[in-house]
């Protein structure tokens, strides 16, 4: 489907959903909003002049602003991030990533996955910022950290604080959530992930997906992917996941920093799934809004939002 048309048949969807979906409120109807990040790169503050279209965007105090109002408005809010928290400015060098995920937890995010930047000052230091978010006083709880492609035998501080997936229950809609991250090689030096062995993120996905399907019994099934949007050279991607693994609803992607106005339909054997990213730094936080009935996706649309004060 040509994008122009998949983006009309969108918001015709989401309009044409406020009505029959009245009809079948109830126990098995119900609505998700997925909101999300990708690669912030220790963007406390928003970005300042002489950054062309993304001047004066993003900030995380901002962020938490505009997740609170929306979460005021909808009833059944899941906040994700798809990995790369770490690395981009001098916060990060001072606070070494405990200042991010801290404040993720203050701002609410209920998961992340790990990108190849989450390495970047080796495995200690990660669980030392991850652990920093735990013991943090906050009324909301810490978030998890999803992921099904590395393998932590060598490493297991890192493995008992990564879940290969979590389950959320909502009214009317049981959601499923798992993370995968793109190959260390070229990326992340053999040091700073030792212990971890990376593995096929198809091939990890399959068994969790049809888990989450037939153990689980979830309605809605969400990935977050650190593989990259489009790699044209034929490696792991967003685009391709769906068709290599059935079952997806959502792609929450990241890597390759990648702004999308709205999330792409990709088609698969089960139905469709929608892969959205935007950008990096928090210039915009995403949104996809699933309407479902007896346990099946109905309608489904999602939007950039620009993150401004
Ligand atoms: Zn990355």
């Amino acid at each position: 489907m040509e994008r122009r048309t998949f983006l009309a048949s969108l918001s015709a969807a989401a309009v044409a959903s406020q009505v029959p979906l009245k009809a079948v409120d109830g126990p098995a109807a119900g609505r998700i909003t997925l909101l999300h990040t990708n690669d912030t790169h220790s963007r406390i503050e928003p970005f300042g002049p002489g950054n062309g279209a993304i001047s004066g965007k993003g900030g995380m105090a901002r962020r938490a602003t505009l997740v609170k109002q929306l979460r005021s408005q909808l009833d059944s809010v899941l906040l994700l991030d798809a990995g790369d928290t770490f690395q981009g400015t001098p916060y990060f060098n001072r606070y070494k990533g405990r200042l991010d995920y801290q404040l993720m937890r203050m701002i609410g995010y209920d998961a992340t996955t790990l990108g190849n930047h989450d390495f970047d000052n080796g495995v200690g230091m990660l669980i030392e910022a991850i652990e920093s978010m735990e013991q943090l006083k906050h009324r909301n709880p810490p978030f998890a950290f999803l992921n099904c492609n590395f393998d932590c035998k060598g490493a297991p501080a890192l493995g008992t604080r990564l879940r290969p997936y979590l389950v959320r229950e909502f009214p009317g809609v049981r959601v499923g959530i798992t993370g995968v991250g793109v190959a260390f090689a070229g990326l992340v030096a053999p040091k700073n992930h030792e212990g971890i062995t990376w593995k096929d993120p198809y091939e990890s996905l399959k068994p969790v997906v049809k888990r989450l399907r037939e153990i689980e019994k979830v309605d809605l099934v969400v990935v977050l992917s650190h593989l990259g949007y489009d790699n044209r050279d034929g490696a792991y991607d967003d685009l391709r996941l769906p068709g290599q693994v059935a079952g997806i609803d959502a792609v929450i992607g990241g890597h390759s920093h990648t702004f999308l106005d709205a999330p792409v339909k990709v088609k698969q054997a089960l139905g469709e799934t929608l892969v959205f990213q935007v950008g990096f730094g928090g210039v915009n936080l995403g949104r996809m809004d699933f309407a479902l009935a007896r346990g099946a996706v109905k309608a489904a649309s999602g939007a950039a939002m620009p993150v401004v004060g």
